[in-house]
């Protein structure tokens, strides 16, 4: 019997406002609430499955399952940013203008526990009300790695900072660091902790001889001293981002506790499962890749990364270029691929964006520049 492979593919808000609002059917949510994201869930995977139901997409009859509608996330990449005092304003694209720390406020840094926060304050309501609606409340917050948070909080002069002034770059890291540790505290405590994510998006910036002397000793950290939080012996995923891992995965292995990581599906993924036995490997096709091949190829692709080793694959950040009939295409041709690689593919295309489920448009934000002193009573969606 063939084995399960997972296929994950996720759109951009720009597709769902041409491909789902643009044929007249369905209106945009009216207000940020519970009801109406409820209600763009549904439709949404009906929508799916009428368009890619022969693949096993959407549901005919769509029903409530827990997996996004009772997610507790805000601020995306910038939640460690915020906690730490940058300023943050909606923008209208989705998600948030970062406001970067000057020099000397970044000097000046303490790490930030978490609990004594209005935004503490502010996930714990809306757990009440999530708990209340749909019986559970999943924390979603995405806490990023310590280069990933640096960069939103001191901005591009970050990596100036890596080369340049590397005090200042360390102090930094370790605030991170130690915020990081708190915050997996914190929802250890509250919630239903499953993993810790080590977000390394950047260092395709940064290299990895940057990345071992600056980035690493901070994953180290924050994996070591989180791991009293899991019973489980491995908690940790490693994102790579979809850059090449081959240069990076001798450095990742000296991070403890890795039961997952991801990856360019180019990488070399039996090198990559060789140096971090027992991990999971996710690769991942960026869009543009799709785009850019023959149909063909595409297949050469997919086979030779189902061959290597990749356990799910990930089709992130779909935007309006790709069509309806691209996608079908698309499912189309990873269906054959992954019967010729000897796999069943159980597709899963995610029916609402992160920054949908966040209400990061400036059409449900007020126009305020945001900060960590706010009073969680001003944050939306609203918790009370
Ligand atoms: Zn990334």
């Amino acid at each position: 019997m063939k084995k399960d492979l997972n296929i994950v593919l996720t759109c951009t808000t720009g597709w769902w406002n041409k491909y789902f609002y643009e044929e007249g059917k369905h209106r945009e949510p009216c207000e940020a609430s519970d009801d109406e994201l409820e209600r763009v869930y549904l439709e949404r995977k009906r929508f799916l499955f009428e368009k890619f139901g022969e693949y096993g997409v959407g549901e005919e009859i769509p029903v409530r399952d827990n997996k996004i509608t009772n997610v507790i996330m805000k601020w995306c990449v910038d939640f460690i940013p915020y906690i730490l005092g940058v300023r943050l304003k909606c923008i209208e694209e989705g998600f948030w203008q970062a406001y970067p720390l000057a020099e000397d406020e970044i000097r000046s840094l303490k790490p930030v526990d978490i609990a004594s926060t209005p935004f503490s304050e502010w996930m714990l309501r809306r757990k009440e009300i999530l708990n209340k609606r749909y019986g559970s409340a999943v924390i979603g917050q995405n806490v990023e790695g310590s280069v990933n948070a640096a960069y939103r909080i001191r901005g591009e002069e970050f990596y100036f900072d890596l080369l340049m002034k590397k005090d200042l770059a360390r102090h930094l890291l370790e605030v991170i660091a130690q915020t990081v540790i708190k915050v997996y505290e914190f929802f250890s405590r509250e919630f239903d902790l499953k993993q810790v994510f080590l977000a390394n998006c950047t260092n395709v910036h940064i290299g990895p001889a940057i990345y071992e002397e600056m980035g690493l000793p901070y994953d180290i950290l924050v994996a070591g001293e989180t791991k009293r939080l899991f019973s489980c012996e491995k908690f940790i995923y490693l994102h790579n981002c979809d850059s090449l891992t081959d240069k990076f995965v001798d450095l990742y292995k000296r991070v403890p506790y890795i039961y997952k990581i991801d990856g360019s599906h180019n990488s070399d993924i039996r090198k990559a499962k060789n140096s971090i036995p027992e991990a999971g490997f996710i690769s991942i096709i960026n869009p543009i890749i799709i785009q850019q091949s023959s149909a063909e190829e595409l297949k050469d692709r997919i086979i030779k990364t189902l061959n290597g080793g990749a356990d799910e694959i990930a089709v992130a950040n779909i935007d309006p270029v790709t069509d309806i009939n691209n996608i079908e295409n698309l499912l189309k041709n990873i269906t054959e691929s992954c019967n010729e690689a000897g796999f069943n593919p159980v597709f899963d295309v995610v029916p609402i964006t992160s920054d949908e489920y966040e209400w990061s448009f400036t059409k449900y934000q007020d126009n305020r520049v945001n900060h960590c002193s706010d009073d969680w009573r001003l944050l939306i969606p609203k918790a009370f």
